[in-house]
């Protein structure tokens, strides 16, 4: 069976939208999704919401590759103190030694934010007191402080440092840097590639982490499973933003709605299909060696909304080279059973 709670182990498991490890951080509500022990201190992601007005100090991190991708409201980001007024589907990357923090800018406003080599979960945890509500309480003016922030800042990687902030401007970046730099993405914008009918946007490539992950917008129409398979080396995270749709893990069948969330480890015989006409799920590949899959599978593509009829599947140009992808299929990739077949 797949766990639905925090396992405190590297392994399988679903959670709802709303569920996971809970604080209250000032104005914030905190709720982990994956805690560095739940994924083999590969990755540690938690969705932070707040009203308007709610912040986090700025801050730095020696070691911590963090990343955000805005699911609703607006967040003025502070990065190496210029304001970048961030709105739902706009993603940012700071890498360690970025200069950040934040004010929600909406009266709900929610974020997903993950770290890499750390774990923003425990920072939280440290700065806050659980709480057993799923959505963020009403204002009642408490933020989290500088002071607050510096208190742990000897047990957790954070350096308390106030930002200089400017006049808020809109995210302009389209197009990926080639290197782990700090940068802001406007939605729909990264390196887009189409595999039949799913168009696969990267929002992270390895070169923005040092190759430490990649993160990947998948968008597609109500559509096929597909072809049940397991990594050796790297672990899949499933974020659904939009939409629905159904996957399989060691054999069970789960389906994910807005909000819900899945963790893959190595070794997980997986699959998934799309079942609403427009679904969203925002995947963390950690590490990002399967980068070079996607680039040999999908075709470069310009426009930011998936097709009308689906290209090639180009199955035929991963085949020769499958030696080099850190992929295993446990069926026959061209006999996937379709929608109501057995
Ligand atoms: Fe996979």
């Amino acid at each position: 069976m797949i766990r639905r709670e925090l396992p405190g182990t590297k392994e399988p498991y679903l959670l709802r939208a709303g569920e996971g490890e809970r604080h209250l951080v000032g104005g914030l509500l905190t709720t982990a999704i994956a805690r560095s022990q739940d994924t083999g201190d590969l990755v540690d992601l938690v969705v932070v919401s707040g009203g308007k007005g709610a912040a986090f100090p700025a801050h730095r991190h020696a070691t911590w590759h963090e990343a955000l991708l805005v699911l609703e409201g607006r967040v003025d980001l502070s990065i190496d103190g210029v304001v970048h007024s961030l709105g739902a589907g706009d993603y940012a990357n700071l890498p360690p030694g970025t200069r950040h923090g934040f004010t929600c800018r909406r009266h709900q406003t929610r974020m997903l934010t993950w770290t890499i080599g750390g774990a923003g979960s425990a920072l939280y945890a440290r700065l806050g007191e659980p709480y057993r509500g799923f959505v963020c309480p009403p204002a009642d003016g408490r933020q989290v402080t500088a002071a607050q922030l510096q208190q742990v800042s000897g047990d957790v990687d954070v350096t308390v440092d106030p930002a200089a902030p400017a006049g808020a401007r809109v995210v302009s970046v389209v197009d990926l840097p080639d290197t782990a730099v700090p940068f802001v993405l406007e939605q729909g914008e990264g390196t887009r590639l189409l595999v039949a009918d799913q168009l696969f946007t990267f929002l992270g490539h390895q070169g923005n982490s040092h190759g430490q992950f990649i993160t990947l917008m998948t968008a597609g129409p109500r559509g096929e499973r597909i072809p049940m398979h397991f990594h050796e080396k790297h672990t899949e995270t499933f974020f659904c933003v939009h939409g629905a749709m159904t996957m399989w893990a060691n054999g069970q069948e789960v389906s994910l709605l807005p909000g819900d969330f899945m963790h893959v480890p190595a070794g997980t015989v997986h699959s998934y299909r799309l079942d609403g006409h427009d679904t969203r799920f925002m995947g963390v590949l950690t590490p990002g060696l399967f980068e070079p899959f996607f680039r040999t599978l999908g075709d470069p593509y310009e426009p930011h909304q998936f097709p009308l009829e689906p290209w090639p599947f180009r199955m035929d140009r991963v085949g020769p080279r499958m030696h080099e992808f850190d992929l295993k299929f446990v069926e026959d990739p061209r006999a996937v059973p379709k929608r109501g077949e057995s």
